[in-house]
């Protein structure tokens, strides 16, 4: 398939899981494709693979500032169709009657006031373009409590909801807002938050992997490419009539348990 032909996208968090594979999946269909991320050296070895078609700008999404530069260069460089908000990072562990101020608004300005800056600078440039597709990584969490811990969930839930006012706001130009809800997805993500790295960091990957697959229908690791599809698919025109929802790509863990007998 070559859906994205043409056009033009932006992903963040594109250095490393989810946002990598995705940035791959759409060069692959065709996309010119910039990512923003503060990891500068993930970024590279994703942009080498690109074979030419993947871009790198560094973009703290934590700084309003970076992302509105972000979202000029890649007008700049010929237009913004396609934009995956979707840098993140685990935030603070507290429970509830034990969060502090800084944790909690460092967890919701990484994740939930990021994707707002990210479609308040992208809207008006898809809309003088005629339209464009947005696609903001929420989360199962963002559904269910005990997948992730509360301030992340949260932000989550926000970003979902975000999504659908976006929509909603956004279809006069037309440009349209869905959300992504991953369930557990291979990445470092749960081993970066807790600072665990290298062999460790792989082995401690595998263990929650396979607990993961244990816990769901299908019994299988969730992987990157598994959350690419569906946000290709709702950033092409094939999904030219879907807005103001979310995709659940999370191998049946929001049914419930996997059933033993
Ligand atoms: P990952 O750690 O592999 O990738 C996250 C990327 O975001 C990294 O490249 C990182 O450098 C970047 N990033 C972190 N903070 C940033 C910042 N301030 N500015 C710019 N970039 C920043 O993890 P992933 O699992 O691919 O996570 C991608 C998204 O998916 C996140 O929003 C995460 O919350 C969400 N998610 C992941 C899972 C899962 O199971 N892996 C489940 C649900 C939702």
């Amino acid at each position: 398939m070559r859906r994205f032909e043409g056009r033009r996208a932006v992903v963040t968090g594109g250095a490393s899981g989810i946002g990598r594979a995705t940035a791959l999946r759409l060069a692959g269909e065709g996309a010119e494709v910039l990512i923003g991320d503060i990891d500068e050296e993930g970024a590279r070895a994703v942009v080498a693979e690109g074979e030419g078609r993947i871009a790198f700008q560094r973009c703290d999404v934590t700084d309003p500032g970076d992302i509105a530069s972000l979202m000029v260069t890649a007008d700049t460089a010929g237009g913004i169709d396609a934009l995956f908000n979707n840098a993140g990072a685990g935030g603070t562990r507290a429970v509830i009657d034990e969060i502090d101020v800084a944790g909690w608004d460092a967890t919701q300005n990484l994740l939930l006031r990021s994707v707002a800056l990210g479609i308040r600078e992208a809207a008006p440039l898809m809309a003088k373009r005629g339209g464009g597709a947005i696609v903001n990584t929420a989360s199962i969490a963002a559904l269910m409590s005990g997948a992730a811990p509360t301030a992340y969930s949260v932000a989550k839930a926000g970003v979902l909801h975000l999504s659908r006012m976006a929509a909603a706001d956004l279809a006069r130009h037309r440009i349209r807002v869905n959300a992504v809800c991953p369930g557990f997805i291979t990445t470092n993500i749960f081993t970066s938050t807790v600072g665990i790295e290298g062999e460790k960091r792989d082995q401690a990957n595998r263990v929650i992997a396979q607990m993961a697959s244990n816990a769901q229908p299908i019994a299988r690791a969730g992987l990157p490419e598994d959350i690419a599809a569906a946000v290709a698919y709702l950033l092409s025109d094939d999904a030219s009539f879907v807005t103001g929802t979310h995709i659940l790509v999370d191998g049946g863990m929001a049914v419930g348990m996997r059933h033993s007998w």
